[in-house]
């Protein structure tokens, strides 16, 4: 009976385990999703300040001038960014390949437009070359 006894402590004290892993886990995700929640909400709180700063509401000390240096880097880089895909879209616009593929075929005869392999034109039924 004392081995029993000890096998039946084994699996109570396993099964213990398991559901302290299954607590913890659910405990850390908890943890993580609150950690999410603090980190958009500090993003919302930075933004709130930026659009002060901004206004001239505040001014910028430090820290915050040093980070402010920073956001007008990104935002320098932003725009210069969007001049080039403005530039790409309106080079794009200028020479717009002609729908045609390369080495397309058409029919000698009457202009339908024939597969690579065609022999005979499908429309008008002339011999390709
Ligand atoms: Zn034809």
């Amino acid at each position: 009976m004392a081995l029993f006894d000890k096998v039946s402590e084994f699996a109570k004290s396993a099964s213990d385990m398991t559901a302290s892993v299954i607590g913890t886990t659910k405990l850390n995700a908890k943890i993580a999703l609150e950690e999410k929640n603090v980190a958009a909400l500090t993003a919302r709180l930075g933004e709130i300040f930026l659009a002060k700063l901004d206004a001239g509401e505040l001014l910028p000390e430090g820290d915050v001038a040093e980070i402010c240096k920073e956001i007008a880097t990104c935002r320098q880089n932003i725009a210069a960014f969007e001049a080039e895909i403005e530039e790409v879209k309106a080079a794009k616009d200028q020479d717009a390949p002609a729908p045609a593929a390369a080495g397309a075929k058409f029919c000698a005869n009457c202009g339908e437009a024939l597969s690579a392999e065609a022999k005979f034109c499908p429309s008008c039924g002339t011999k390709q070359e």
